[in-house]
């Protein structure tokens, strides 16, 4: 018995994620950007919706909320700073905040920067997280209503966990984000290893997503901020991290 995750694009690039746990039945959605692909993944799946993780307030992570409750009276989770724009939800988490899902238990982490509101479920035991728009394969999330020093601390806070902790994200925009890695570093070993890997995969059709912290470390330029490579190549050299990672967020949304 153990939890089975099932992981599907909707629309172009927006993940959706179910986790069902074979022992209790309990079935989790993470975030629900629309009701009716949603549904008929569970309905195929022979699945009863029983909670809905929510990650952050924007619309492609909460547009299904309303249509799977009415259909399923599942209980909605998600963030207290966000509470009165989602609407909807019964159990408001913050920092600290557990969430029961079956004989599990969820950590949830505030993680501010792709915008105030945002946490993430970090599942110790099964060791993986859901950093929603935080962080995504070689890249992190654009900043909305929040600043890069947040953003910044939140991705250090994943670096921290175990290296081969798995981190599933709400978006496939990993060929973007490898290009511009590329352009930071392109004489990163590790980096060139993982292109091979990824263009393979996106030529299949394939998806890139859960990625690993490891992964993260070796090749996502947000996460090296003392890559020689990368100081060079943006005049930085000994300049402090959080300095480093404004820079290159405002690179990425220029790239
Ligand atoms: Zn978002
Ligand atoms: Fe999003």
């Amino acid at each position: 018995m153990s939890i089975i995750i099932e992981q599907f694009l909707i629309g172009n690039d927006n993940y959706a994620v179910l986790l069902h746990d074979e022992a209790t039945g309990k079935t989790a959605s993470i975030d629900a950007m629309e009701a009716a692909l949603i549904a008929s993944v569970l309905r195929a799946n022979k699945w009863q919706l029983t909670d809905i993780l929510v990650t952050h307030k924007h619309i492609d992570h909460v547009g299904g909320i309303e249509g799977l409750k009415a259909q399923f009276g599942c209980t909605v989770h998600g963030p207290v700073k966000a509470a009165q724009e989602i609407g909807n939800l019964d159990v408001l988490l913050n920092e600290g905040s557990q969430v029961t899902f079956g004989n599990y238990v969820i950590d949830v982490w505030e993680t501010p920067g792709h915008c105030a509101d945002h946490i993430s479920f970090v599942f110790k035991s099964e060791n993986i997280a859901f950093v929603g728009d935080t962080l995504f394969p070689l890249g992190c999330g654009r900043i909305f209503d929040s600043t890069a020093e947040y953003l910044y601390t939140s991705l250090q806070r994943f670096s921290a966990l175990p290296d081969e902790m798995q981190l599933y994200c709400g978006h496939e925009y990993t060929i973007g984000n490898l290009e511009f890695a590329l352009s930071l570093e392109p004489g990163n070993k590790a980096l060139q290893k993982r292109e091979l890997i990824i263009r393979e995969l996106v030529s299949q059709n394939r998806t890139t997503v859960p990625t690993t912290v490891r992964q993260e470390k070796e090749t996502n330029p947000f996460l090296r901020l003392d890559s020689k490579e990368i100081l060079k190549n943006i005049d930085m050299d000994g300049a402090e991290p959080v300095k480093v990672f404004t820079e290159i967020r405002s690179r990425k949304n220029k790239f």
